[in-house]
């Protein structure tokens, strides 16, 4: 490829954004940004076997300390991925675990972090397969504020595009491949003027959001679909269940749920590493409950971000403390 010129002083000064980090993880070392370099043709074929996680660290500024959140339950997901996809996984869960943390603290963040591990085997081609292999991992960290408590709402469609099935891409590996589905849905989501699409799958009750699970309460029940229900197995979806289950003392249930069943729902919500807890104020037009973040919804969100930040220090196996 040609490289551009700048074409003026300010191009020049243009800055890598802020928010990149000091340090990267490769392969077992901490590693400054720049450093690691992969041949051009390693971009596009080695991406159909890649597997990763998506992970929070919250700040808890009372206490300036970071807490990973759920870490363990994401690491063992991870391992799952690797399984599933015949690689050979070269770490145990325990160094993961240490990669990350030490990854945070040699980035030195006081803020809400994102954390992506990523495996992928460069040897992918096509169909072409080579038993058992070990993957490249990586670990990348950024700074990503956190938006519960804040008030929000998203407009949902039901979706065109059904979700990929155990079948034909099992939604239960997080694999980067997965969200060709998602961003066709998402696109057309998009194009009709909503915030998000609501896939159904192959049976035609409801599967999922394009990057997150999804709840609903009808009659004071908090209900979401079973994870045989073409989703992946959220480690949001089952801190809720519990939260709901064990704090809240509501009556919890995993069901399959019909699409009807959405247009006259009491509150509706996404939920995800990345989404936390996304109210849902509209679906394909029948409004939620009042339009607003239901009363349920708002007594998670209170929850997540008290536990999550260790504010309320129940549920400590939860968060993993950076040194
Ligand atoms: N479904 C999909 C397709 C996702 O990408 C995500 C985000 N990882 C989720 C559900 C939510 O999973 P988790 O709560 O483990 O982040």
């Amino acid at each position: 490829m040609v490289q551009q010129a700048p074409r003026s002083s300010h191009d020049v000064k243009a800055a890598p954004p802020s928010t990149t980090p000091a340090h990267i993880w490769v392969n077992g070392e901490i590693l400054p940004w720049e450093q690691p370099q992969v041949h051009i043709t390693e971009v596009g074929w080695p991406a159909i076997s890649a597997i990763f996680e998506g992970i929070r660290a919250y700040w808890n500024a009372g206490e300036e300390r970071l807490y990973v959140w759920v870490l363990d339950q994401h690491l063992q997901r991870f391992l799952r991925s690797m399984k599933l996809m015949r690689m050979r996984p070269p770490y145990a869960l325990d160094d993961l675990k240490r990669a990350i943390t030490s990854l945070l603290a040699a980035n030195g963040f006081r803020e809400d972090v994102y954390i992506q591990p990523v495996a992928y085997v460069s040897s992918a081609r096509g169909s072409r397969y080579q038993a058992d292999q070990t993957p490249t991992i990586y670990i990348t960290t950024r700074s990503e504020p956190s938006a519960l408590l804040k008030e929000r709402g998203a407009t949902a469609c039901i979706s065109s595009w059904t979700r990929i099935s155990d079948n034909v891409m099992p939604p239960r590996i997080k694999a980067m491949a997965n969200y060709h589905n998602s961003r066709l849905a998402s696109a057309e989501a998009a194009r009709n003027g909503y915030d998000s699409p609501i896939f159904l799958n192959t049976r035609g009750t409801v599967a999922e959001g394009p990057g997150s699970c999804f709840f609903m309460v009808r009659d004071g029940a908090l209900i979401t679909p079973p994870i045989t229900a073409s989703i992946l197995e959220s480690v949001t979806r089952a801190v809720l269940l519990r939260l709901g289950a064990e704090v809240l003392g509501v009556p919890t249930i995993e069901r399959e749920i019909d699409r009807t069943e959405l247009y006259t729902c009491d509150e509706a919500f996404f939920c995800g590493t990345a989404a936390e807890i996304n109210p849902v104020v509209a679906i394909d037009g029948y409004q939620v409950g009042d339009g607003t973040m239901g009363p349920l919804t708002r007594a998670l969100d209170r929850l997540f971000h008290d536990i999550a930040r260790g504010i309320d220090q129940r549920y400590p196996e939860w968060r993993t403390p950076v040194a």
